[in-house]
């Protein structure tokens, strides 16, 4: 079996998919993306599918890997390593579908037969939190999260203290005990005010707080987990084993690699066993569309430190589509008491529905995350 062809499709509301063809019929599919540089990732896949894939035996996946993330004399990267990620889940499609089974089977066999998953709330200016988090617990889920802030100054006030304690108290108020609630950081305090604003947080019990700090605070993380009860997670702007092994050195309790960023499910695998020596939970990252979701589940299938999945169905950055509609199979992705199921489809377990993924590709506007600005004009993390 030889590649023959590789395509990309830029789809809304803000994805990219890949489509690796061989001459045996056989089709893989992925999602190499970064939201917000879709564009650049396409050419990044146009490139290594030239230099390395056309022509080649699909099954070699891990040479594949090693020659992609490594063939190159610079290397990693958001933009790299997502290119590389989606190729890769095409290439363990096609392994899947070559031979007959799903992805998590030839990674070892199942270890659950559920997988929870959490949904968004709050949207990125968190309001109406308690209704938002009923609707969810009405709606079966029973972990969610959301952002601790907006737009917030790096030292937070005590007013701004408050209301992130205020929506903690209503989401643990809707959810009861026996829920789950987590908090995303998206690295808009300092240290000094993360470690704050995790005091506050402290007396509902989230599940984890994630970025509590930027990525490129990764060596002042320590203060932080060191200085709170509340579990710490961090990964979605981790790219490899040697970029989430700091955080792990800095004592977070869970890992968030994305399927679709960190060199795609052979590079996550390998996160997740990296944590396990460390005691540490994966819960992959995944705001993003149908393939990445579908290679999100295969790993949770197969992983014992599988903690609970992020998914898209709702997220207030899905404007003009959603998830389930660039898929035939609609019940993969069917909840159950918050929970998504073993998928038993060979590969990553889904049919695309390549008509509407085609007809997608042609009205595609970039997207960008917006640029936020503080009251005095200076810039904002968002
Ligand atoms: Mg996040």
């Amino acid at each position: 079996m030889r590649i023959t062809r590789v395509e990309t499709f830029a789809v809304p509301p803000r994805w990219l998919f890949c489509r690796i063809e061989t001459d045996s019929g056989l089709v893989g599919w992925g999602e190499p993306v970064v939201e917000g540089r879709a564009a650049t990732v396409r050419t990044a896949v146009r490139e290594l599918a030239g230099q390395f894939l056309i022509g080649a035996d699909p099954l070699r996946i891990e040479d594949h890997w090693q020659q992609m993330t490594k063939g190159s004399f610079y290397r990693g990267g958001p933009v790299l390593s997502s290119a590389v990620a989606g190729l890769d889940q095409a290439l363990w499609d096609i392994a899947g579908k070559a031979y007959g089974a799903p992805v998590h089977q030839l990674m070892g066999g199942p270890v659950r037969e559920r997988a929870r998953a959490y949904c968004w709330v709050g949207g990125d200016e968190p309001s109406d939190v308690r209704e938002q988090v009923a609707a969810q617990v009405a709606a079966g889920f029973t972990a969610v999260k959301m952002n601790a802030s907006g737009r917030t100054d790096r030292l937070p006030t005590t007013a701004a203290l408050d209301a992130v304690a205020a929506r903690a108290a209503a989401a643990r108020e809707a959810l009861g005990p026996d829920g789950d609630f987590a908090v995303d950081f998206h690295g808009r305090f300092s240290v000094a005010g993360a470690i704050r604003a995790l005091a506050a947080l402290e007396p509902y019990a989230p599940m984890f707080a994630e970025e509590p700090v930027l990525p490129e605070y990764t060596h002042l993380l320590g203060r932080v987990t060191e200085a709170t009860t509340v579990p710490v997670a961090t990964g979605e702007r981790l790219y490899s084993r040697t970029d989430v092994l700091p955080a792990l050195q800095a004592g977070v309790a869970v890992v968030q690699p994305d399927l679709s960023h960190a060199g795609g499910l052979s590079e996550v695998r390998r996160i997740a066993s990296l944590a396990e020596t460390w005691d540490v939970a994966v819960a992959p990252h995944c705001p993003l569309g149908p393939l990445a979701l579908a290679a999100s589940l295969q790993l949770a299938f197969c992983t014992p430190n599988f903690l609970i999945q992020e998914q898209s169905i709702g997220i207030h950055y899905n404007t003009g589509a959603e998830l389930l509609d660039y898929v035939v199979d609609r019940e993969v992705f069917r909840f159950h008491d918050g929970h998504l199921l073993r998928p038993t489809g060979p590969g990553l377990g889904v049919t695309v529905d390549e008509r509407a993924v085609r007809e997608a590709d042609s009205r595609t506007a970039d997207w960008h995350n917006p640029v936020w600005r503080h009251p005095d004009g200076s810039f904002a993390e968002w």
